[in-house]
């Protein structure tokens, strides 16, 4: 028996810079990593996707090049092989980083295999058992895949496989119109396939407010992308070489032909082949681990930070865990999950900056609110880029005169949304940014602007 004063479970994006922050503390720390250093967002989420929506991006600014003023002889063709030697260089980068960061802490042993409980203090690691008084499981999560009838009989893709692919699908079928869908369809629209995604729901990101899901809807069915919602009863059958997604819609013919299928349809955790039961931890009925505002699980030593607790589905909340977890393991402050504000982009083309909440969450608070939107086509720094897709909407308290929410979509939709969000956290009044200069020409510059425009929200 190894014995650590504490084991992480996991390299995600919270378990390495805790790692870290406990040996500095003086620990002997043992970190396990079953598949991929970096994890998610490193090996097949935030970072290759990124990757690819810069080369998508790249295509289509090549295709307008004459709205520019720019001639590019020739077709626009892609060379995938190119595309994905690019993006695997740069999750290679940041994998490699994260190995070579665990490897060279210097009270901290490595083991590259599957963990699994085998009681409250003890984990089963190859053939070596690790005990330690604090656990920490940052094991995040996999594509979910639904029992949809006929999935048995065909090849499919999910986010995973997806980093694989160094070809032009034909046409590629996404069952799911949610974030992770969305990026692949506009993603792989522009590098030229056919492209069909399938939603059960009656719009697209059905969380958004409807002027936001009816806008992407727009976006995405411009380049071409066929968009078929309210999509029941689905179903997969092998047809020819490629593959059918039987459908029954409100419109349109019953079945979607194509000639791959990705499932982009939410996530689930990686808690099932954990050992919890031999520690005692308590999930959820979907298998998310349960914690408290401190990320404590309901046994004493166990942390659960990241994907796996449920309380978040982005790099940054699982970052901010960490945070949480180590300011008040290691530092005076307490800090806690309830503090921070929802925050998270689409990365379509332009793209959705979000923070708090949405214009349908401020009407279901039933309290006096003041709203201000902008369509992109009255922003200068839009206009002069050519990209005047989308809109902007910022959401205030009527009384103290903080921000609820807002919903950037539009070029540097991203980057603009920082500017509300921080504002947000200082709980300043609107006020302070609507007298602040902003830099010109920026989108940013009409925030100011915007804030002289609030109206009341009409409720009901
Ligand atoms: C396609 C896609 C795009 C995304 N884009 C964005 C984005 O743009 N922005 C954003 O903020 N978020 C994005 N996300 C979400 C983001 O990737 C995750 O929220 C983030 O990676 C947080 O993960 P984590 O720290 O919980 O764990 P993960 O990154 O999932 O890492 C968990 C690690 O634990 C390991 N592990 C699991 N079980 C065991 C075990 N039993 N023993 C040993 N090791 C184990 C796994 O191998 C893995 O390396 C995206 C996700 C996907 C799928």
């Amino acid at each position: 028996m190894q014995k650590f004063d504490a084991i992480i479970i996991g390299t995600g994006q919270a378990g390495p810079p805790l790692a870290a922050r406990l040996v500095d503390a003086g620990m002997q720390v043992a970190v396990i990593e079953r598949q991929s250093f970096g994890g998610t967002c490193v090996n097949t989420g935030c970072i290759p996707t990124k990757a690819l929506v810069a080369s998508a991006y790249a295509a289509k600014v090549a295709r307008r090049s004459r709205d520019y003023g720019v001639r590019v002889p020739g077709d626009v063709t892609l060379d995938m092989k190119a595309v994905k030697a690019r993006k695997d260089a740069i999750s290679g980068q940041s994998r490699d980083g994260v190995e070579r960061w665990m490897k060279g802490l210097k009270s901290a042993r490595v083991y590259q295999d599957h963990a699994r409980f085998l009681s409250p203090r003890e984990i089963a690691v190859g053939n070596e058992v690790l005990s330690a008084e604090k656990i920490f499981i940052n094991v995040g999560g996999r594509a979910s895949v639904p029992p949809m009838p006929g999935l048995d009989q065909v090849a499919y893709l999910t986010n995973s496989s997806m980093m694989n692919v160094d070809f032009l699908p034909e046409h590629l079928v996404i069952v799911g119109g949610s974030y992770i869908g969305l990026e692949f369809a506009q993603m792989y629209r522009r590098f030229g396939s056919a492209v069909t995604v399938i939603e059960m729901q009656p719009r697209l990101i059905a969380r958004e407010d409807e002027d936001v899901s009816d806008a992407v809807a727009g976006i995405l069915e411009q380049e071409g992308i066929d968009v078929r919602l309210n999509a029941t009863c689905l179903t997969v059958a092998r047809e020819g070489k490629g593959i059918s997604v039987g459908v029954e819609c409100a419109v349109g013919p019953p079945k979607v032909a194509g000639s791959h299928v990705l499932l982009a349809v939410g996530r689930r955790p990686n808690t099932d082949d954990l050992g919890l039961d031999k520690a005692g931890v308590a999930v959820d009925g979907r298998g998310y681990i349960q914690v408290d505002d401190e990320l404590r699980t309901n046994v004493p030593g166990i942390w659960a930070l990241g994907d796996c607790n449920g309380k978040g589905a982005f790099t940054h909340t699982s970052y901010n865990d960490y945070e949480i977890v180590a300011a008040n393991l290691l530092d005076d402050g307490r800090r806690r999950v309830s503090d921070r504000i929802e925050a998270y982009a689409l990365y379509i083309d332009p793209p959705l900056g979000r923070a708090g909440m949405t214009e349908r969450q401020v009407r279901q608070r039933n309290k006096p609110a003041l709203i201000t939107k902008r369509p992109m086509t009255k922003v200068g720094r839009a206009v002069e880029k050519g990209e005047t897709q989308g809109f902007m909407k910022i959401l205030v308290d009527a009384g103290d005169k903080r921000i609820l929410g807002a919903s950037i979509l539009g070029v540097g939709g991203d980057e603009v949304i920082h500017a509300l969000l921080d504002l947000m956290y200082a709980k300043a009044p609107y006020t302070v940014m609507q007298r602040a200069m902003h830099i010109h020409p920026t989108v940013s510059e009409l925030l100011p602007t915007m804030l002289g425009e609030l109206e009341p929200l009409t409720m009901g």
